[in-house]
């Protein structure tokens, strides 16, 4: 999923959380759930790490969703009344750690991050291997729907 709707969603969680540890933790295993639901961007990834082909655009999507995370997050954090900042704060961390470490293991081929890599694409990979990708701009606009539904929750 973008990171955006990681981000998101680890917020609602997060309200719903009593601390900031919980927090954490709930944004952290939504990562693995909702990134086991086709999202569209097998193609990007594979080739990325697979085919080694076309990587300024997998460098760039990630770059474009990052900062725009960012932008949702900032823009949320300035228009709600948000009850608990340190638990806002942890749940969205959450929710975006574990894609901050397969890119750290991406850059440094580190053996320390080996099997969480291999487990985040587990979970990433596990029905799109079984069912099938989904195209991803419909992937995109149903996250975009998706956000709005989860942004009524803050
Ligand atoms: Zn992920």
């Amino acid at each position: 999923m973008t990171l955006t709707t990681h981000a998101t969603l680890g917020a609602v969680l997060a309200k719903a959380a009593g601390n900031p540890l919980m927090a954490f933790v709930f944004g952290f295993i939504s990562h693995f759930l909702v990134d086991m639901i086709p999202h569209g961007d097998t193609g990007l990834s594979d080739n990325f790490r697979v085919h080694k082909r076309r990587r300024k655009q997998a460098v760039a999507y990630v770059a474009v969703d990052a900062i725009i995370a960012i932008f949702f997050v900032l823009m949320l954090a300035n228009t709600r009344d948000i009850i608990s900042v340190r638990n806002f704060t942890w749940g969205i961390i959450g929710g975006v750690l574990p894609d901050l470490l397969v890119g750290l293991y991406d850059l440094t081929k580190s053996p320390l991050l080996k099997w969480f890599f291999k487990m985040h694409f587990f979970f990433h990979d596990y029905f799109v291997k079984r069912k099938g990708e989904v195209p991803l701009y419909y992937a995109l606009m149903a996250q975009v729907v998706l956000i709005a539904y989860l942004q009524t929750k803050l």
